[in-house]
């Protein structure tokens, strides 16, 4: 059994209490809910990748309170600075060097000398990180390659008896992941992961990005950016203008054809933070419909968009036979 408590001082208070002796905690951060495990403690980080069924060659993010409680267990440049003191707490992951002797798990950076840090921007994420006694590494708290959770709901309906709690605080505000940029090398900040924070915005701090990679799962650069991800369990056909009848629909916009098994919209008013926001919950809901495909509209590509159409493209992909 894994319990679910509201996310109030004294769920919290439990929730830390958890992971201070190696349990696993899921928690709502403005992006989706994460799989919390103290990131140095080795029986819990590897206790999430049995939870996940996740590969042991995809490296955690380390959640963190504040900048300080990073600059412990990674090695900041003038770059990291800049994007710390300019989106921290908030959607942004930076991978930068590791410090060898801070005691993160090698499991939880997946055997790399780099780290994922971020400080999210969650009252709840924040009062957790505060008591948990060390950094948090937190995947997305969904089984590996499947749609990301956005409700404690979503959560279980995964991670049911494979966790010991889960803090609900009710749907998240993004429903995106974070941005993952590059600055484990000097030169230009790489994009591995396009997400809640827009590549207009990192530009305006730090210049322009490079990439992402052409080939997203490229080995050496980021070993998790699998290519098939965030994946409902029927096939999407993308850049959809028309419907069959035995499709279901993601539309967007105020037009929608008609015609579909089930139909939801992202945005009828066509507005990318909504659509963000709707994404996983809706791949979930038509997945459920019993259609033999869904088909999905096209999406700006601009500004949210960016991640959106990255995570539609990953859900997409055949599955690896
Ligand atoms: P997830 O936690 O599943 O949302 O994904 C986190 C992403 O960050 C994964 O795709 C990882 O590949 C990437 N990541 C985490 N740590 C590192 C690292 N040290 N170097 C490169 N990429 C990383
Ligand atoms: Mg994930």
């Amino acid at each position: 059994m894994s319990e679910c408590r509201p996310a109030d001082p004294a769920g919290i208070a439990f929730a830390a209490g958890l992971l201070r002796r190696g349990g696993l905690v899921a928690f709502p951060t403005e992006t989706v809910y994460g799989l919390g495990a103290l990131a140095t403690h080795d029986a819990a980080i590897a206790r999430v990748f049995e939870a996940k069924g996740r590969p042991a060659v995809n490296p955690l993010i380390l959640h963190v309170a504040t900048t300080a409680a990073g600059k412990e267990f990674a090695v900041f440049d003038d770059r990291a600075e800049a994007l710390a003191a300019a989106f921290w707490p908030g959607p942004l992951t930076l991978i930068l060097p590791l410090r060898a002797a801070a005691g993160i798990s090698p499991r939880a950076v997946a055997g790399l000398d780099t780290v994922a840090v971020r400080v999210p921007g969650h009252a709840v994420a924040q009062a957790l990180l505060a008591q948990a006694g060390g950094p948090v590494a937190a995947p997305s708290a969904n089984r590996s390659g499947r749609v990301s959770p956005t409700t404690a709901a979503h959560v279980l309906a995964d991670l049911e008896g494979r966790i010991d709690l889960v803090l609900d605080d009710g749907p998240v505000r993004i429903g995106v992941e974070s941005t993952v940029l590059d600055l484990s090398r000097p030169g230009p900040v790489g994009l591995l992961r396009p997400g809640g924070l827009t590549r207009a915005a990192i530009e305006a701090v730090v210049g322009s990005l490079d990439g992402p990679a052409a080939a997203p799962d490229e080995p050496v650069r980021s070993p998790g950016l699998l290519l098939r991800h965030y994946a409902p369990r029927t096939p999407l056909r993308l850049g959809a203008t028309d419907v069959a009848p035995d499709e279901a629909l993601l539309a967007f916009g105020p037009a929608p054809p008609g015609g579909a098994v089930a139909t939801r919209n992202l945005s009828a008013s066509a507005d990318l933070a909504e659509a963000a926001h709707n994404l996983y919950a809706m791949l979930r809901e038509l997945d459920a419909a019993g259609a033999r495909r869904i088909a999905v509209m096209e999406l700006p590509g601009t500004g949210l968009g960016e991640a959106l159409a990255d995570r539609l493209r990953r859900a997409a992909e055949t599955p690896a036979q």
